[in-house]
């Protein structure tokens, strides 16, 4: 689960991490009374979205009067925001963060993410922050540090004095670097994140440390046990379809293909897209329809790889050990009549009462086809699909 850079740096106060004077707005007057209130010589107006990138697309504005700043938010709010990070169509501003700006004298960056690899976490640290670390990553890996922490002996005071030696940090300031290191691994592992980025850490004139930017990601099957992160959910900056799905217990992601997969387990969806891509097709979406699946939430799944426009014929790939497969087809033929499906349905049925089920998807007139091994479903629905297209 994702959450706004105003709510990251209201977690980011409550450990200790610096971060700028500032206040979420959801109006422009409102805004400017902010930066008012903040007092100081210049402000900074972010349009609030789940995705980076903000920056160079206008999602970031210095503002020199409170009259700037108001006039900034009313350009940025109900607006969608385009960014590297997003898709075509971006992300709603809803509201915007109202901040005092400060000299900066560097930037750098900090994060601390999970190594699936070596199952650690790890700080990933560079003195090239800012905007473009992709491409530091990319194009001068050196300039990049990472350090793992043990689970069991947690971070250790001589490893946040080689990020601070990394960053190029003096003396005075390894205690703040230090504290801001300790900061993100408490709330990392208190809040049960995936990653927490700022990007970039400022160091400003006089030598302070400052989140000027923050990103925090949290694991989604932990996300129930803290209701104060779930309080911080904004569905808005969510896929609809995302969304829709969640609310009827499916496991939906959306993708770029054109053939809509059903399945029931995440292991067999996972092997039914490689199949589908081994047979020269691209999958529409990634669909878990659970294993006590039944005719409601075939109904919605339906609905749901329907609603995207670039499907052009529907795998259904189900497996009966919780649910007999007749039990399923029947599920499978009334929703197809519910939902009016018009694209072709290659079924892939298997296990208890396959043979009841099977016969019961054969001669429907409904533009069934029925497949006896995966494999072949796989094809089937390529094939379909290209005709289509
Ligand atoms: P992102 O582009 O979505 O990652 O948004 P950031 O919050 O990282 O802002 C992008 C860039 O805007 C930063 O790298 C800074 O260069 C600049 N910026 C953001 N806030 C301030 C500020 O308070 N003062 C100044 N001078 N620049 C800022
Ligand atoms: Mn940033």
């Amino acid at each position: 689960m994702n959450i706004h850079e105003y709510q990251a740096k209201q977690l980011f106060q409550h450990y200790h991490i610096p971060i700028p004077e500032g206040k979420q707005a959801t109006m422009p007057e409102q805004a400017g009374a902010i930066a008012q209130s903040l007092g100081g010589e210049g402000w900074v107006v972010k349009a609030q979205v789940h995705a980076g990138g903000r920056g160079k697309v206008g999602g970031v504005k210095l503002a020199k009067t409170s009259g700037e700043v108001a006039g900034f938010t009313r350009a940025m709010l109900g607006t969608r925001l385009v960014t590297a990070q997003t898709d075509a169509v971006g992300l709603p501003v809803h509201s915007v963060l109202v901040e005092k700006t400060y000299p900066i004298k560097r930037e750098l960056y900090l994060s601390l993410v999970l190594d699936r690899g070596t199952e650690r976490l790890i700080f990933i640290a560079s003195a090239a922050g800012g905007m473009d670390i992709e491409a530091v990553a990319h194009d001068a890996p050196e300039k990049i540090l990472t350090v793992s922490v043990h689970p069991a002996a947690g971070l250790q005071g001589y490893q946040c004095r080689k990020v601070a030696y990394a960053l190029g940090l003096s003396g005075t300031q390894h205690k703040a670097i230090a504290a801001i290191m300790q900061g993100m691994y408490s709330l990392f592992l208190a809040k049960d994140a995936s990653q927490i980025e700022i990007n970039p850490l400022i160091e400003t004139d006089g030598g302070d440390l400052l989140a000027l930017d923050a990103k925090i990601n949290f694991d989604d099957n932990a996300v129930a046990l803290h209701p104060d992160i779930l309080a911080m959910k904004d569905s808005a900056q969510e896929d609809d379809k995302e969304n829709e799905a969640q609310q009827f217990g499916l496991n939906y992601i959306t993708l770029d293909g054109n053939i809509g997969c059903m399945v029931n387990g995440a292991g067999l969806a996972m092997a039914t897209m490689d199949l589908v891509k081994l047979k020269g097709g691209l999958p529409a979406n990634f669909l878990d329809v659970g294993g006590g699946t039944n005719v409601e939430k075939v109904c919605e799944a339906f609905k749901l790889i329907l609603s995207d426009g670039n499907v052009k014929a529907v795998l259904v790939n189900i497996f009966g050990g919780i649910v007999k497969c007749d039990v399923i087809a029947l599920g499978i033929l009334e929703a197809i009549k519910q939902v009016h499906v018009a694209v072709p349905v290659v079924v892939r049925l298997e296990g208890t009462n396959v043979e009841e089920g099977r016969a019961l998807l054969s001669d429907t007139g409904l533009g069934i086809y029925a497949a006896d091994d995966l494999a072949h479903a796989a094809e089937q629905v390529v094939a379909l699909a290209e005709a289509v297209a």
